[in-house]
């Protein structure tokens, strides 16, 4: 028997996290002033690559911006994988725009490329990619077709921070890239989220989106509508401490999920995460498909896991079935969707977990399995 609780997520914070938090308490700089967002702001655009980075509220609120950098008005529409958490398309939806969904590839679960240029109209505007529970997806020909088309790529990068793709990090691929700074990712704030982008002018329009639309140079002078999407200095604080250790970060979701590799790849029941060979995966949540469950088997097995103490999580639910965007699409048009978000599972992942953690949960869900045949 064992008592102990594994939860899907855990934030690390044991680097200068405390030390930079007390410093702003201490200087009472608590606000969204304060030489932490810049430090922030420049050590993201440093490790991402890029020349820019604008630290922002949350993951959804730099979809928000930089959709509306590139001009996506209510006459638009986006191309989006439906496989994703329901912010991407929901950040079409805030400006009017109608998301276009497409289906995703069986092996990285990313959105397929082979799809898109079927899905382009003369109201597309632009791509967004999302490199999904960690893996990078496939750059190369959807940037090519928005090349052909005039498009923009936004990369959504909520859920692989470090990433790379064929040695060019996740956040410098595309015309801009957000990340979520949220509890559960790579690294966080708490809330928070980052735009990045190598686009001078971009860079300025998310920035006065941000705050107000308020001229740089003239105070109380606002030249557009704007919002107030702006970060604190404490989550800045908290996010420079994170951004210190990164590489720590990456190399410990690896490890973790190096060793779910090595207990579940035996297990002809599940398929597992895989990475390219062009690839390097952050495995954010480390993820399993059931080959022949179907639904009810898959919640099934989460229910026996939740009961030996491990938390899982069901895949996301397709944006094409859900109440907002069900009338857009029919569902035959994602049969590769439908089938993985049905039986896949996320695992407990994290830096937190033991060799130990990880052996038991593995060992769980073989067991579990077992259980579920013979019922
Ligand atoms: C987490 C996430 C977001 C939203 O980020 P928030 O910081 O929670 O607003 C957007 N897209 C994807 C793919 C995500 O996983």
């Amino acid at each position: 028997m064992n008592d102990k609780f594994y939860p899907i997520a855990a934030p690390i914070l044991n680097g200068n996290e405390k030390k930079y938090v007390m410093d702003c308490l201490d200087t009472t700089w608590i606000s969204s002033n304060g030489k932490y967002i810049q430090l922030f702001e420049e050590q993201f655009a440093r490790y991402c690559q890029t020349k820019h980075a604008i630290a922002i509220s949350n993951g959804t609120t730099a979809l928000h911006a930089a959709l509306l950098a590139h001009g996506v008005t209510q006459d638009c529409e986006v191309i989006i994988p439906s496989l994703t958490f329901i912010a991407t398309a929901n950040a079409v939806s805030y400006c009017g725009a109608k998301p276009v969904f497409i289906d995703c590839e069986a092996d990285t679960w990313n959105i397929n490329p082979a799809l898109i240029e079927q899905k382009i109209t003369p109201r597309t505007k632009g791509i967004i990619v999302v490199h999904l529970y960690g893996h990078p997806v496939d750059m190369q020909p959807v940037m090519e077709l928005a090349e052909k088309y005039g498009l923009f790529v936004i990369e959504d990068a909520a859920e692989a921070m470090g990433a790379h793709y064929r040695g060019s990090k996740v956040g410098s691929l595309g015309h801009s890239a957000t990340f979520s700074l949220f509890g559960n990712k790579i690294i966080t704030t708490g809330e928070g989220g980052m735009v990045t982008t190598n686009d001078d002018s971009l860079a300025e329009k998310v920035r006065l989106l941000r705050g107000q639309g308020i001229d740089p140079n003239r105070k109380y002078w606002h030249t557009i509508v704007g919002y107030n999407y702006r970060m604190t200095n404490i989550q800045a604080a908290i996010g420079l401490a994170q951004l210190e250790n990164i590489d720590w970060h990456v190399d410990r979701r690896r490890s973790v999920a190096a060793q779910y590799h090595q207990h579940l790849k035996d297990e002809e029941r599940l398929v597992l995460p895989i990475e390219k060979e062009w690839a390097f995966n952050v495995f954010w949540m480390y993820s399993i498909v059931l080959k022949n469950g179907g639904e009810q088997k898959r919640d099934e097995l989460m229910l026996t896991l939740r009961k030996k103490g491990i938390e899982t999580r069901p895949f996301f639910y397709p944006m094409h079935v859900l109440p907002p965007y069900d009338d857009l699409q029919p569902p035959s048009e994602f049969p590769v969707s439908n089938e993985i978000a049905a039986q896949g599972i996320n695992l407990p992942t994290h830096g937190g977990l033991s060799q130990e953690d990880i052996a038991y949960i593995s060992s769980s869900i073989s067991e579990a399995m077992d259980a579920i045949h013979q019922v």
